[in-house]
């Protein structure tokens, strides 16, 4: 359930729905606004219908006044009380298995994707911190990256994606002089390698050692 969310309840032809706004949003998951206003795009009449047996649930697609994306959600509307149990796309959040600081210059990347320099910072600083977390402390931030490809800690692939974008402020680039800003599509870039970095480094890791955990303990279990 997702307490954050609120909206007033409407009356449909068929039956009770949500509200015109949306509101409670931290941020738009698109845009990533702060407190954005979303106000409804279309609201279904009433519960959609279903033939599984399960809950019938209110459907409501909401746009952003910022960027006009379109977010869904589901709820269920009882009386005067609106309860939502989904949004979609929903905001970003930085995994918890990513260590600190770097997990919250990850989330703070996410956060600031409408301020493209901004976002290319902090996703410099998460790949610097994550590379940190793991010993590489020395030189250049790329060449630190050449580091963790030398010492198998990244694949070949990963280090060449992060030499063809760009990260943080002051990556030394002839074009800089006259392109000292970082585009949009550079900074969602740079934040999708700093994802994708801590998924392989931290998260995937995690995960792996989980499994392997109670995968051994089922087994232990089997034959104890
Ligand atoms: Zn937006």
């Amino acid at each position: 359930m997702r307490g954050d969310l609120k909206t007033t309840v409407a009356h449909s032809s068929g039956g009770l729905t949500m509200g015109f706004q949306l509101t409670g949003l931290k941020r738009c998951p698109h845009c990533s606004i702060a407190s954005p206003h979303f106000t409804a795009a279309w609201v279904s009449q009433g519960p959609t219908n279903r033939t599984d047996g399960g809950k019938r649930l209110c459907w409501g697609s909401y746009a952003c006044s910022s960027c006009g994306s379109i977010v869904t959600c589901s709820a269920d509307v009882q009386g005067n009380v609106v309860t939502f149990f989904g949004i979609f796309p929903d905001a970003k959040t930085a995994h918890e298995d990513i260590p600190e600081p770097a997990r919250t210059f990850l989330q703070q990347a996410y956060e600031t994707l409408h301020a493209p320099d901004a976002a290319a910072v902090m996703a410099g600083s998460a790949v610097d911190a994550m590379l940190k977390a793991h010993g590489l402390e020395a030189g250049s931030l790329y060449a630190r990256i050449d580091e963790a490809l030398t010492k198998n800690l990244l694949t070949k692939g990963m280090a060449d994606w992060a030499h063809e974008i760009r990260l943080g402020s002051n990556r030394p680039r002839h074009a800089d002089k006259e392109k000292p800003h970082v585009s949009p599509d550079e900074a969602k870039q740079s934040v999708e390698f700093a994802e994708a970095l801590g998924n392989f480094l931290f998260v995937l890791t995690a995960r792996v050692d989980r499994g392997l955990k109670a995968a051994t303990g089922v087994d232990v279990i089997k034959h104890g």
